[in-house]
C-alpha cells in the first residue's frame, strides 16, 4: 500500500511517499529555519504563509521523486495535531482537497505518533509493544506503545520540553536557532563536570519531567558571571547542561522500563538526534539487556515519511476522516478522535 504523507505542524513543509509503512520511496522537506532564525524562534504567522507557498511544490516533488502519480497513491495521510494551528491548517486543507478531488481516503495522523513511526522506517523489524521516550521541540513524553495505535502516556514534562529547554539555553549562550543542534556540537568539546547543575525530578511522579528550573539555573549562572565580569566557558557550560538534561531523561526512562518490564526501548523526536542521549541510552540498554532503537538522524526531525508510515497503521486500524476533519493545536497522543 502506497501512502502520501503530508506534514506542516511547525516550520517544515514536508511530503513523502512510503510503501506499507516501512519503505521510503521519497521524502521531500522545505525548511523555513533560515527565515525564523532572524527572530530567534518560529514566528507562527510567517510559518503559515511559507507553508502555503511551499506545499504544492513539496507534494509534487514527493510524487516525482517516488516516480509515482496521485493515481497510484492509495491514501493521503496528514498531520492534524498537535502544533501551530495556522501551520497545521495548511497541510490539513491541502490534504482534504487532494482527497476530495481524487476520492482517496484521508488519514489523520497525530504528530507524536508520526515521530515514533520514524523508527518503523529505520528498523523494518521493529514492532510494538515497546517503551518510547518522545523528546522534541514541544514535547517530552514517556509512552507505553502497546500497539501501533494504542498508546498510553506514562509521564510527561510539567513545564518546558527538552528541545525547548535546549533551544532557550543555547540562545542565551549566543547560538543561532534552533540552538539544540549547535549546543550538542559545542558540548562535545566541553567538560561536563565544570558547572554544577541540578537533576530535577517531580515529587510523587517519577516518570514526569521538569526542565524549567534547570534552564533558569543555567541562565542565572550566565547572567551572574557576566555581571561579575567573569568569563564563562561556553563549551563547558553546554556540556554540563547537556549532561544534566540527558541524566534526567535517562533516569526516568530506566525507571519506566523497570516498572513496565519493557524489553525494547525506543526514542523519537528532534532531540533523539542528540549525540549524548543516543550514546547513553545505547549503553544503559546494553547493560540491562534491552534492545535499543533510535531513528536514522535524518528522520529525527519533522518529515513527511514518518507521517506516511504512521498513516499506514492508522488506516489499517480504520482511522479515516471525512471532509469535516479539523486541525487541533493540542491533542493527547492517546486520542483517536477526529
Ligand atoms: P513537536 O514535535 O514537539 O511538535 P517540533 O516538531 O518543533 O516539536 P522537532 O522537529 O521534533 O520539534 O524537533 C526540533 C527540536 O529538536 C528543536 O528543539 C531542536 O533544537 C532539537 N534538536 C535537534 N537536534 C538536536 C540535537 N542534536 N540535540 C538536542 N536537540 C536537538
Ligand atoms: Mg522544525
Ligand atoms: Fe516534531
Amino acid at each position: 500500500m502506497r501512502i502520501l504523507g503530508i506534514e506542516s505542524s511547525c516550520d517544515e513543509t514536508a511530503a513523502a511517499v512510503v510503501e506499507d509503512g516501512r519503505i521510503i520511496r521519497s521524502n521531500s522537506v522545505a525548511s523555513q529555519i533560515e527565515e525564523h532564525r532572524l527572530y530567534g524562534g518560529v514566528v507562527p504567522e510567517i510559518a503559515s504563509r511559507r507553508h502555503c507557498e511551499a506545499i504544492s511544490g513539496v507534494v509534487n516533488n514527493a510524487l516525482d521523486d517516488a516516480g509515482t502519480s496521485l493515481d497510484e497513491i492509495d491514501a493521503i495521510a496528514v498531520t492534524y495535531a498537535p502544533g501551530l494551528i495556522g501551520a497545521l491548517l495548511v497541510g490539513v486543507n491541502f490534504a482534504k482537497g487532494l482527497a476530495l478531488s481524487t476520492g482517496k481516503p484521508l488519514v489523520p495522523v497525530h504528530h507524536l505518533r508520526a515521530h515514533i513511526a520514524a523508527n518503523y522506517l529505520t528498523f523494518p523489524e521493529l514492532t510494538p509493544p515497546f517503551l518510547c521516550l518522545v523528546v522534541s521541540g514541544g514535547h517530552t513524553h514517556l509512552i507505553d506503545v502497546r500497539n501501533y495505535t494504542d498508546l498510553r502516556v506514562l509521564g510527561q514534562t510539567r513545564d518546558d520540553a527538552a528541545g525547548e529547554a535546549f533551544d532557550k539555553a543555547a540562545r542565551a549562550m549566543g547560538m543561532p536557532y534552533p540552538g539544540g543542534v549547535e549546543l550538542d556540537k559545542v558540548a562535545e568539546q566541553g567538560n561536563d563536570k565544570a558547572y554544577k547543575l541540578p537533576r530535577p525530578s517531580v515529587d510523587g511522579a517519577p516518570f514526569d519531567f521538569s526542565f524549567s528550573g534547570l534552564k533558569t539555573n543555567v541562565l542565572n549562572q550566565l547572567h551572574n558571571a557576566r555581571q561579575r565580569g567573569e568569563t564563562v566557558s561556553i563549551p563547558n557550560l553546554a556540556a554540563s547542561y547537556r549532561r544534566a538534561v540527558v541524566d534526567c531523561l535517562v533516569r526516568n526512562t530506566l525507571l519506566a522500563a523497570e516498572e513496565t518490564g519493557a524489553k525494547k526501548l525506543v526514542t523519537a523526536g528532534g532531540v533523539s538526534a542528540n549525540s549524548l542521549l543516543r550514546r547513553e541510552l545505547k549503553t544503559v540498554c546494553r547493560e540491562r539487556g534491552l534492545s535499543f532503537y533510535c531513528p536514522r538522524l535524518d528522520l529525527c526531525g519533522d518529515n513527511g515519511a514518518m507521517v506516511a508510515a504512521q498513516g499506514f497503521y492508522e488506516y489499517a486500524a480504520g482511522n479515516v476522516a471525512g471532509p469535516g476533519l479539523n486541525a487541533r493545536a493540542e491533542l493527547s497522543v492517546e486520542s483517536l478522535s477526529v
